[in-house]
């Protein structure tokens, strides 16, 4: 798609908890309009996370209603969800499998000509530096990747998601300061007309963002853009 227009997204009065838990989500409603680029901040343990894995359905909240363009989450099929969203999740997830399954599984048929650009977008073209290149194997029985090469590598997966939602949840978390501009400033260019909530704990960059939105005890609790904040 090289002109997405972005998913809009209301969150309507939504509580979740684990299991018989506290609420992590408690009585939240945010509404986030088609192409917007949120930032979502708050201390640790405030539901964050939590908020992306509702948004993924990853767990369906007890209360409230969460809607996708108009659309109750429930009525997307699992296939079309995965198809528009796009997640970065906190702890990256590496697959037993060659360099480019690991890559593949983000954007099924994608050519190799546009794995190996992704992996030069994020820095990561040192994985390709043997006789082996995307066939080279990862995780277990091959290369184990760091901390931040994992980010790398699931920010190459966020550039070749097709999607038009996009949810990172601190992508450039252990990355240094240099790499973080780099990264942010190529997410900028990927996330173009897509929606984007990004969540991050540092305070720079935030004046790219439309919108801060800063949570506590599974609510938000503030927002508006870099400025009013
Ligand atoms: P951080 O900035 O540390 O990543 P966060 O804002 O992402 O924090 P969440 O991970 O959403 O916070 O957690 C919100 C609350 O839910 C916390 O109290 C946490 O302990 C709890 N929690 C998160 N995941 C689970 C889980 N799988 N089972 C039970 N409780 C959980
Ligand atoms: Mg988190």
């Amino acid at each position: 798609q090289s002109h997405p227009t972005g998913a809009s997204i209301t969150i309507k009065d939504v509580s979740f908890r684990y299991g018989d838990g506290p609420c992590a989500i408690d009585g939240l409603t945010l509404e986030i309009g088609a192409g917007e680029h949120i930032a979502l901040l708050g201390r640790t343990g405030c539901g964050k996370s939590t908020l992306l894995q509702l948004l993924t359905r990853a767990w369906d909240p007890q209360q409230g209603t969460i809607q996708l363009n108009g659309q109750p989450l429930a009525n997307w099929s699992e296939a079309d969800l995965r198809a528009r969203t796009c997640v970065v999740t906190q702890r990256v997830h590496l697959f037993s499998a060659s360099l480019r399954d690991n890559l593949l599984l983000a954007a099924p048929g994608s050519h190799d000509g546009h794995l190996c650009d992704a992996l030069r977008q994020v820095g990561l073209e040192k994985l390709l530096d043997n006789d082996q290149g995307l066939n080279a194997w990862l995780g277990e029985g091959g290369r184990q990747l760091s901390g931040g090469e994992l980010r790398r590598l699931g920010l190459a997966r966020a550039i070749l998601h097709g999607g038009d939602l996009m949810l990172l949840d601190e992508p450039t978390e252990g990355l240094d300061a240099e790499t973080e501009q780099q990264i942010l400033a190529l997410l900028r260019q990927v996330a173009g007309g897509k929606t984007l909530i990004m969540v991050t704990h540092r305070l720079r960059g935030l004046a790219y963002f439309d919108r801060i939105c800063v949570m506590d005890n599974g609510q938000v609790i503030e927002q508006g853009n870099h400025q009013e904040l």
